[in-house]
């Protein structure tokens, strides 16, 4: 089968933050990855790792320090806000605190309405009245939220359901691609089984294409065609979900399966992590991951792994991969 469209391609991206005392953090540091249409690469890695601040850098919320972002064909890397805003329409963020990113003072069709009249339609048209109503019937239809919740205050609904909103809004002006920042870590399991399947259902729905930044990989699994495995600010291995969750072959990989709290059955046993992940601001030497890795080698120390792909499609950062 022919290979689907790129729909977001990422280019040794990098971004550091200068910190007050003068110290660097290296929270993105060369990362390069691609997204096809259809596709959802659920990105993963424990907080702190750099996937978050990834995410705003791909969607160009935040600027970057290096490297270079693809959108549709378009570099957005540097564009300035004007040329910005046609792209945005095309790429949306749901973010995890779903209170947080819901203006508690305005009332639900309100914040959905909000995007549909500052962007004029593809012809260049303002939206009439009728056409924003009619596109907030289909969006509480999407999300499977009854019409009647477009009168009401944020603060009158679930955790679940605020989350429904978001998603609603980030889909009101019919994206292409959705960055979703840890969308469910904050609901109850059993709400988080319902908004994953949402997601589910809307990309069969509506086509989308997704990056679903998670630190669950139950939930990377439940979701994703692909993963790419994010430690310390650089992809260590990506891959079709599969082959990746089922056999990882970055010791890292392994190691955070002990996070999943239903195993796969017949997978290998997991590695348990010593150490503490090392600072941001503090270059490795050799493989970022030597100090903690449980198979680490003494070439470990001084080389550092770039990524490469294996015989099975999958790209690792390792010089003694896993089999
Ligand atoms: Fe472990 Fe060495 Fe592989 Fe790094 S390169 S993950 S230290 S085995």
């Amino acid at each position: 089968m022919a290979p689907s469209a790129i729909v977001l391609s990422a280019h040794n991206l990098v971004k550091t933050y200068g910190l007050a005392d003068g110290r660097k953090v290296h929270a993105v540091d060369g990362v390069s990855l691609t997204v096809h249409a259809g596709e959802v690469l659920g990105l993963v890695g424990e907080s702190g790792c750099g996937k978050s601040t990834l995410g705003r850098c791909l969607l160009r919320l935040m600027d970057v320090s290096d490297g270079q972002i693809v959108f549709e064909g378009q570099d957005i890397t540097h564009v300035g806000e004007a040329a910005l805003r046609p792209v945005r329409q095309r790429m949306q963020m749901v973010f995890q605190d779903s209170h947080a990113s819901l203006n508690p003072r305005r009332r639900v069709g309100d914040l959905l309405a909000e995007p549909l009249k500052v962007h004029r339609r593809p012809d260049g048209k303002r939206r009439s009245a009728t056409e924003i109503a009619e596109r907030l019937s289909e969006l509480m239809d999407l999300v499977a939220l009854p019409l009647v919740a477009l009168n009401r205050y944020p603060h009158e609904f679930s955790g679940g359901q605020r989350q429904r909103i978001n998603i609603a809004r980030a889909l009101a002006l019919s994206p292409r691609l959705l960055v979703a920042d840890e969308p469910v870590s904050a609901l109850d399991v059993s709400v988080q089984a319902q908004v994953v399947n949402l997601f589910a259902d809307l990309r069969e729905q509506l086509g989308l294409t997704y990056l679903f930044i998670a630190h669950d990989l139950a939930v990377v699994r439940q979701l994703s065609t692909h993963v790419a495995v994010m430690y310390l600010g650089a992809i260590v291995e990506t891959g079709v979900t599969d082959v990746v969750l089922h056999r990882p072959a970055h010791p890292y990989t392994r190691a955070l399966m002990q996070a999943v709290p239903r195993p796969v059955v017949g997978a290998p046993r997991p590695l348990l992590l010593g150490g503490d992940v090392p600072s941001p601001t503090v270059r490795q030497a050799g493989c970022r991951f030597h100090k903690r890795c449980p198979v680490a080698q003494l070439s470990c120390g001084t080389n550092v792994p770039v990524l490469r792909k294996l015989d099975d499609g999958r790209t690792v950062a390792c010089h003694f991969p896993l089999s």
